[in-house]
């Protein structure tokens, strides 16, 4: 798979291209503040490369999604949220899924109900 899709607003946010407000880079993730944030705390991690779900971040291999949700726990320790977050994939645009380069909400701040909506 290529590691860029040159219409993905994502990997243009990798490249510096999209700006967003970036919390923590590695080298194979990035985290930025969701621009319309759903929670006190609404951080969205994303592989570098672009890779259109979870399930093909899985089949990646690699562990790339291992890294994603490396990544996650620690910006949900950076945010102070470290032991009560809640960590979703969206996947497909039945559940959700607006933007195919696979990232990783990281909410939390405030009480969360189950089921979700
Ligand atoms: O899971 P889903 O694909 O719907 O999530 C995409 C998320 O990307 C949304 O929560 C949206 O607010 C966020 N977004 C963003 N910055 C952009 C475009 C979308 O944080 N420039």
């Amino acid at each position: 798979m290529a590691q860029r899709d040159p219409d993905c607003l994502f990997c243009k946010i990798v490249a510096g291209e999209v700006p967003a407000e970036i919390v923590r880079e590695g080298e194979r993730t990035i985290a930025f503040r969701d621009i319309n944030p759903q929670a006190p705390t609404h951080v969205l991690v994303i592989p570098r490369q672009h890779v259109p779900d979870v399930g093909s971040a899985a089949r990646v291999g690699g562990g790339l999604v291992d890294a994603i949700a490396a990544e996650a726990a620690e910006v949900a320790a950076a945010e102070g949220i470290g032991d009560a977050f809640r960590l979703v994939f969206n996947t497909g645009s039945g559940a959700g899924q607006t933007v195919f380069h696979v990232h990783a909400h990281v909410l939390g701040g405030r009480g969360m109900e189950w089921p979700p909506g």
